[in-house]
């Protein structure tokens, strides 16, 4: 009728405010852009303004924020929860700004919101440089960022918000701000660790760092019936080990239904050190496939990138761990099941990340010796329902000796953001308050308006 008229030609008219274009079910394009990286997501925004410039940002928020829209914002599109895309409602697609300039003088990359890690990783180490990013190349730096940022270079240089200098940010009132730890310090607090609840990220300045791209690095594993030997060695040995050895444990099943018990090894300063700092792990039982050699960096950032390939089913679950306890090693060996669609990894932390206070930055989790993590990743969606009741189960296990989780990697977090975020929520509240009452960017783990 006469409104659907009305609001074609509103739709009509902010299309053609923006220099990126505007899509509607139908639209070539629409399909593809509405797909994001889990396969388990399949929802229609009535439109989708895929961003070309800070100023089609404005125009998108802006345009959301007077119809009350609701907005999901696609940064890489690795959201597990599908939080970037929406039924109905508007999705702010930023696929397009992926550019990642390096300022080699100033050691600084200043990446595009919708830029992928792979961007990120590859201008920076054309100069030599580096800074965290994650163990998937094809994830966006936006979502990953905003809720932390943990990679194989964490314990060396902090999680990905300990290297983010400023950021511009369009918030709900449609305007462009610039932040940093001098302009609008409480909103650069927020955003590090906030997620996507204070506005649309244009532009994240990392500082980087001088980087030998040839690495000590790899996989080394051991058959399961090792676990004990393995695990036991690992949470001794793992609270000691320098800040440049990055060494994160993992549990998989070959298509075969062989268990393999490893470790991702990252050394990130002089490979003859790092063989020293390794020989103990090497030594352990015997080993099925040690693949640690010194080599190119990408190599390891982007070894997984098929594994994980887009349109792939998934279900992540994770939680914090203070220290590795005889406990957690036990339970880690006895959850352990021999399902190929399931795996167990950890993402390590302590080092540099733990040398940030707890309320310095608003991410929760400084304390933590590491996250673990069970996730599942299949095909038919007629697995759906027992593949993520496996992962849950195997999550409780460990559950017990896990305290709060990363938002990340987890797929079903919601409900628990304020418990998740402890004393920093209050302070969240505030500012949620202050940029975004209305709670315009709500499709996050959302931080209600105080
Ligand atoms: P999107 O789905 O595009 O966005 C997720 C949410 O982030 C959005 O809903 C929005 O709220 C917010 N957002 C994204 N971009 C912006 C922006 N520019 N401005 C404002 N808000 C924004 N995490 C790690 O820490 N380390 C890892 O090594 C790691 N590996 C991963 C590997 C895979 C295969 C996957 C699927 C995820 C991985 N993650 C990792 C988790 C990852 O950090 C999150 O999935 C993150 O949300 C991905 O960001 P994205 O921009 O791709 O996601």
């Amino acid at each position: 009728g006469a409104e659907t008229e009305l609001e074609r030609a509103a739709v009509r008219e902010f299309g053609g405010e923006l220099d990126g274009p505007v899509m509607i079910a139908g639209d070539s394009g629409y399909d593809a852009a509405r797909r994001i990286w889990n396969g388990m997501h399949d929802k229609h925004p009535a439109l989708i303004a895929r961003c070309a410039s800070s100023r089609d940002v404005v125009h998108a928020v802006t345009f959301a924020r007077e119809r009350n829209l609701l907005v999901a914002i696609r940064g890489g599109g690795h959201s597990w929860p599908g939080k970037s895309v929406c039924e109905g409602g508007i999705m702010i697609d930023l696929a397009d700004l992926n550019q990642v300039d390096v300022n080699p003088e100033r050691k600084i990359a200043s990446a595009a919101g919708g830029a992928l890690l792979n961007n990120l990783d590859t201008a920076s180490l054309a100069h030599g440089l580096v800074t965290t990013a994650g163990v998937v190349s094809h994830t966006g730096v936006g979502g990953f960022t905003l809720g932390g940022g943990f990679g194989r270079l964490n314990r060396r240089y902090g999680l990905a918000i300990d290297n983010l200098a400023g950021a511009r940010i369009v918030t709900a009132d449609g305007k462009l701000r610039t932040v940093s730890a001098s302009e609008e310090p409480e909103l650069f607090w927020g955003l590090r660790g906030g997620g996507g609840n204070f506005g649309v990220v244009t532009q994240f300045d990392f500082r980087l760092h001088p980087f030998n791209r040839n690495v000590l690095s790899g996989l080394i594993m051991w058959p399961m019936a090792q676990a004990r030997d393995v695990l036991e060695f690992y949470g001794e040995w793992s609270e000691k080990v320098s800040n440049d050895l990055y060494t994160g444990p993992l549990m998989v099943t070959t298509p075969e239904g062989d268990g393999l018990v490893g470790m991702e090894v990252v050394y990130a300063g002089d490979p003859a050190l790092g063989e020293k700092e390794l020989a103990p792990l090497r030594a352990i039982g015997k080993v099925a496939e040690d693949g640690i050699k010194v080599q190119d960096y990408m190599v390891l950032q982007t070894h997984e990138d098929a594994t994980f390939h887009h349109g792939v089913r998934s279900y992540a679950k994770n939680g914090m761990v203070k220290h590795i306890t005889q406990g957690l090693v036990d339970a880690m060996i006895e959850a352990y099941r021999p399902d190929p669609r399931l795996a167990f990894f950890t993402h390590t932390a302590g080092g540099a990340v733990k040398q940030v206070g707890e309320l310095d930055t608003a991410f929760p989790h400084r304390n933590a010796e590491t996250m673990v993590i069970v996730a599942g990743a299949w095909l038919d969606p007629a697995e759906d329902a027992s593949a993520m009741a496996a992962a849950r189960e195997w999550f409780a296990a460990l559950a017990p000796f896990t305290g709060g989780y990363y938002d990340n990697i987890e797929f079903e977090g919601d409900s628990s953001a304020a418990g998740n975020y402890g004393p920093a929520y209050s302070r969240l509240q505030k500012l949620k308050s202050q940029y975004d009452a209305g709670n315009l960017f709500r499709l996050n783990s959302n931080i209600k308006p105080a």
